[in-house]
């Protein structure tokens, strides 16, 4: 775990002072930077020492074998793997003779920055050579947001002391060998040397390879250019290799005097241009990089943040790590999707492999709604992208004798890539999610187009799905069996309410797109029978609840289970799927991630304020947090019912998830549903902030250490701010002209908010709540409240 104060306290700056190479993996995750197409991890320039070396297109990847001990009808027979690709940041360099390296020598001074207003990643070191050298070397290194393909390096050394020769090598480089990714030596195989050589070009300061993957049949381009700075005599050379391409700088350089490097990429990959288009696609993006320059990429970049944070920024006063960590949040939040354009967002972005990058219900359940409420145009294109994988997923429902589109659970191109039955096509709530991702996003913009386009058929071959999943009984309650909800430790189960209100919401907001775009439904083939279905089956939906404990069950059956030992399971055993058989977790009342609290905070509309309180007090007690995606939503849930400093604990469990590697797998890539959670447990926890119906409702309150918060959100083209005190709230319209209005609700009265005049409205006070809910033994969140 990364030691409290790793990256001390900055509310713009995540800087890391010295170097620890027992950390390098993580701060690799943590310092990684990407625009949602290009990925790479925040590895040291020189390439070595490093934790995982990573550079990753958004939706390139290589087919794998999915082994079973014991195969079974409608297993998926093949995954998917996001692949290391050419790794264009590597710039070795050479002192009098003696590589760079932080491992010999003195490291005087170590220092990487990211900002997160400038987009940008810098290091500065001072480094004295095993022959006594003394060099100053500076870095600077951003993936555009602005030019989708281009990465850009500014790499400058200067001697300390003497004149001396720096040979400055960079690199691009195929095939790295990597750390082993998979224990199953078929997996390893195909994943060990995914690239073929097709096309090598050196030109005088720079190159380009061109290489494709054997099974999934995908190229690949990446090509480099330099701009030297020195100060006298030097040369230039490239040599170029199937697998890689270097090019040489020789320079002879004096105390005072400084070589400086400007080394622009750009890649690009296709499953169906052919070899000279993807050439001329990487050629004229560096010619596109070219006419910016250095200065102008940074200097675009900056703007592109600024206008991102002057409309996405939470500020948070009294929890200056909270302040830091939900910007760290938000701004990984937008590497993983800014420009991701019609690809999926993983679970871990493009910062690392983790998941084998990726995309499950995190992306449209957690990551959407930030993204809808701040950037409302990338939140559409990854639901063009679930649209585009339609006639999969319809595939898929044939395949398991559905109707309908049956999404997978895990994937990168839209095949079903979970090998495990009970926490992979079991997990048929994606749907639903999906479903969810778009009525918000159509709520929150009036974008009926979009609707049309793409929307209305989701909608729809959603609500087939559960139409066919479920049934009616004879008393004409509608159930889902046999499938697993959010809690991946109660798998395979009937009438898990989560599911089921997800997918009631679903079939009811299909039914009304419907009636939006009667010609297009119709088309599509609905007719007035099958919506009369859908809401037939979402009016009989059954919600299992236990009279005795005056509790839902979280599925059928759920509070009879047996309880599990709490008490005798040690600190080491979590997280527990590590360490107990599934078949053990399943049969007892053990929770994973928020599931039936989720349902609460999505479809909080179905449940009153008073079950809402027995409900939390209920599950918080059994729920372990083995999930990253269970802090945030206990946090919104806390809030709701009252315990404003369990709230606050929470949140900052969310938020610190990969500042302080607290799921101990950082390594691997954030954990982006986290990050971008740490937003909804602050907008919809403190500002509680909910959508239901169309109504923008808020009812917001502060923890006892938190004095201010103030957030933007973006609401049918009206930028709303709410800035929040612990007395009171004032809400104002940032655009729209003098006509402009909007009706709020602000803890249960309508406020009218116009550009011309903010309006600020007291906070009633809170009804006396009973004392906060316990957790399991060993799994309370740490206190954030300065305590007695
Ligand atoms: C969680 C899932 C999540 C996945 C990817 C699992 O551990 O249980 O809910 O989608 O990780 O983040």
């Amino acid at each position: 775990m990364i030691r409290e104060r790793a990256y001390p306290v900055d509310p713009w700056h995540i800087r890391e002072t010295r170097l620890d190479l027992d950390l390098l993996a993580q701060s690799e995750s943590v310092f990684a930077l990407a625009n949602g197409h290009i990925g790479i991890r925040g590895n040291l320039d020189e390439g070595e020492p490093h934790g995982l070396p990573g550079t990753y297109l958004n939706s390139f990847y290589e087919l794998r074998p999915l082994p079973y001990a014991e195969a079974g009808y409608g297993f998926p027979e093949s995954g998917q793997t996001m692949i290391n690709v050419t790794n264009a940041k590597l710039m070795r360099l050479l002192v009098d003779d003696e590589p760079f390296d932080v491992r010999y020598g003195e490291l005087r001074s170590h220092e990487r920055v990211l900002d997160l207003r400038a987009g940008t990643l810098e290091r500065t070191v001072e480094w004295v050579s095993p022959s006594g050298q003394a060099i100053r070397v500076r870095t600077v290194r951003l993936v555009s947001f602005t030019q989708r393909a281009i990465a850009a390096f500014l790499y400058e050394v200067e001697p300390l002391d003497a004149s001396c020769r720096l040979i400055l090598q960079s690199e691009l480089v195929a095939n790295e060998q990597l750390p082993p990714m998979s224990k199953d030596p078929r997996v390893a195989a195909v994943l060990d040397h995914p690239l073929q050589a097709e096309e090598v070009l050196e030109q005088k300061a720079g190159g380009l390879l061109v290489h494709r993957t054997k099974a999934s049949d995908l190229r690949m381009a990446a090509a480099v250019e330099h701009q030297i700075d020195a100060p006298g005599k030097h040369e230039v050379t490239t040599e170029g290799h199937p697998d890689w391409l270097r090019t040489t700088v020789a320079a002879k350089v004096g105390p005072g005097q400084k070589l400086r490097v400007v080394k622009l990429a750009a890649y690009g990959w296709s499953g169906s241009r052919s070899l000279p288009a993807l050439r001329d696609q990487v050629g004229a993006a560096l010619a596109s990089a070219r006419l910016d320059g250095w200065e102008g990429l940074v200097e675009a970049q900056r703007e592109y943040l600024d206008a991102f944070w002057d409309h996405s920024d939470v500020k948070v006063e009294g929890d200056q790590e909270v302040q830091q960590a939900v910007r760290f949040g938000l701004f990984h939040t937008l590497q993983a999707g800014a420009r991701a354009e019609k690809r999926p967002i993983g679970s871990k972005g493009l910062s690392g492999p983790g998941y084998d990058g990726h995309t499950f219900w995190d992306a449209e359940t957690f990551v959407l709604p930030a993204l809808t409420y701040t950037q409302p145009a990338a939140a559409a294109d990854v639901l063009r992208w679930r649209h585009s994988t339609l006639d999969l997923a319809r595939e898929r429902a044939q395949t398991l004798g559905l109707q309908g589109a049956a999404f997978p659970w895990r994937t990168i191109r839209g095949q079903e890539c979970s090998a495990y039955w009970p926490a992979g096509t079991a997990g048929f709530h994606i749907g639903a999610d999906i479903a969810d991702a778009v009525r918000r996003y159509v709520q929150a913009t009036g974008d009926y187009d979009f609707e049309r386009e793409v929307g209305l058929e989701l909608l729809i071959e959603t609500a087939r799905l559960w139409r066919s999943l479920g049934h009616h009984d004879r008393h004409g309650r509608f159930h889902i069996d046999g499938v697993t909800g959010p809690d991946e430790y109660t798998a395979v189960v009937d009438d898990n309410i989560y599911t089921n209100l997800m997918a009631q919401q679903n079939m009811f907001s299909a039914v009304e797109a419907a009636k939006r775009h009667p010609d297009l439904a119709r088309q599509l083939g609905v007719d007035d029978e099958e919506m009369a279905s859908w809401r037939d089956a979402a009016a009989a939906v059954h919600i299992p609840y236990d009279r005795e404990l005056q509790v839902h069950q979280q599925s059928e059956g759920f509070t009879r289970l047996q309880e599990w030992d709490f008490e005798n399971t040690p600190p080491e055993a979590y997280p527990l799927l590590l360490n107990y058989p599934y078949f053990d977790l399943y049969r007892k009342q053990v929770v994973k991630q928020a599931d039936l609290v989720m349902a609460m905070y999505i479809r909080g509309d179905a449940f009153t304020p008073e079950e809402k309180i027995r409900n939390f007090t209920y599950y918080d007690a059994r729920t372990v947090r083995d999930s990253s995606l269970s802090a945030c939503i206990q946090a919104v849930m806390a809030a709701e019912v009252g315990h404003l400093e369990l709230a606050h604990d929470y949140l900052g469990e969310a938020a610190l998830m990969d500042l302080h590697d607290l799921h101990q797998n950082s390594r691997d890539g954030v954990h982006v549903a986290s990050l971008a959670g740490t937003w909804i447990s602050l907008v919809a926890g403190l500002g509680g902030m909910r959508d239901f119906n169309g109504q923008l409702t808020f009812a917001p309150r502060l923890p006892s250490r938190i004095n201010n918060l103030e957030f933007s959100l973006l609401w049918r083209g009206l930028r709303l701010r709410v800035n929040v005190t612990s007395d009171e709230v004032t809400y104002s319209l940032r655009n729209g002209g003098g006509s402009a209005r909007l009706v709020i609700h602000h803890h249960g009265k309508d406020v009218e908010v116009t550009q011309v005049k903010p309006v600020t409205v007291p906070i009633p006070p809170a009804h006396p709540v009973g004392p906060p809910p316990t957790q399991p033994a060993g799994r309370a969140p740490v206190r954030r409240a300065p305590q007695d």
